[in-house]
């Protein structure tokens, strides 16, 4: 599932790619992807226009032209990607945007989010909703501030976009675990001290992760050995707990991560 890693990984090639370029025409090949526009109202509104500079916010990416902007969410399964015409498709393409020089393609197979049509900056943050300090660019006063006062557990506060944009289930587990802090823990009990721990441990997690534009399943990782049958924890061997939560596996060590 994309995560603010692979979204970066995304805007970031999209960075070196779409810049300047012309929508020539736009091919909706599945509407189910487009969430607040029509294929013909895309088409009307993007052919002739020139892409500017991608952004991304949280899970958000922006990717403005000289008129709209077009929001991309990639939800379960979505990808987003510059390619050469001809290139082969990776499956699944919904919509595709010609450019005076390759294309703009998103693929996405659950379409559980989609594709949005913003008119303005206003618009693009309507559209996305309230979002809180982007995950990868927060300092530690800003954490700080944003989650003072929450009632909610850590992973779940830390999971809700409207406190911090950007982290998702592997994430938000893989930081815990590498900041000793169990996901169940009130935030009202965290101290300056688990702060500053949490913080680096999301720091440290997202850069990594941004560089291999995905979470990383690398050696001494929980999110490496996340998924086995019987997993330990990659930093002191005791068993592994799991608990599903809203769907969602949560998963720490009872002995790095005390409740
Ligand atoms: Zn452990």
């Amino acid at each position: 599932m994309p995560e603010l890693p692979d979204v970066e990984g995304f805007r970031r090639e999209l960075a070196d790619t779409l810049p300047g370029r012309r929508v020539v025409r736009v091919d909706v090949r599945d509407p189910g992807v487009l969430r607040n526009t029509s294929a013909r109202n895309l088409a009307r509104t993007l052919v002739g226009r020139r892409f500017g500079t991608p952004r991304r916010h949280g899970k958000w990416l922006i990717l403005p032209t000289d008129g709209p902007t077009v929001m991309v969410h990639s939800g379960m399964t979505g990808h987003p990607y510059f390619a050469q015409s001809g290139d082969p498709d990776i499956g699944h393409e919904r919509l595709v945007i010609t450019l005076d020089r390759g294309e703009f393609r998103y693929a996405d197979l659950r379409k559980l989010r989609g594709v949005w049509l913003a008119a303005d900056d206003d618009d693009v943050a309507r559209v996305m909703g309230e979002q809180g300090p982007d995950a990868l660019t927060i300092d530690l006063r800003a954490f700080a501030a944003a989650l003072q006062g929450r009632r909610g557990a850590v992973k779940s506060t830390l999971m809700d976009q409207s406190v911090i944009a950007g982290l998702g289930n592997l994430l938000t587990d893989e930081i815990c675990w590498r900041a000793r802090i169990n996901p169940s823990r009130p935030v009202a009990d965290l101290d300056r001290d688990d702060l500053r721990r949490l913080h680096g441990a999301m720091k440290r997690t997202l850069l990594t992760a941004v560089k291999h534009g995905c979470v990383p399943g690398l050696p001494r990782w929980l999110t490496r050995v996340r998924d086995a049958p019987d997993p330990a924890c990659p930093r002191c061997g005791t068993r592994l707990r799991r608990r599903r939560v809203a769907g969602r596996t949560s998963v720490w060590c009872p002995n790095c991560q005390p409740a």
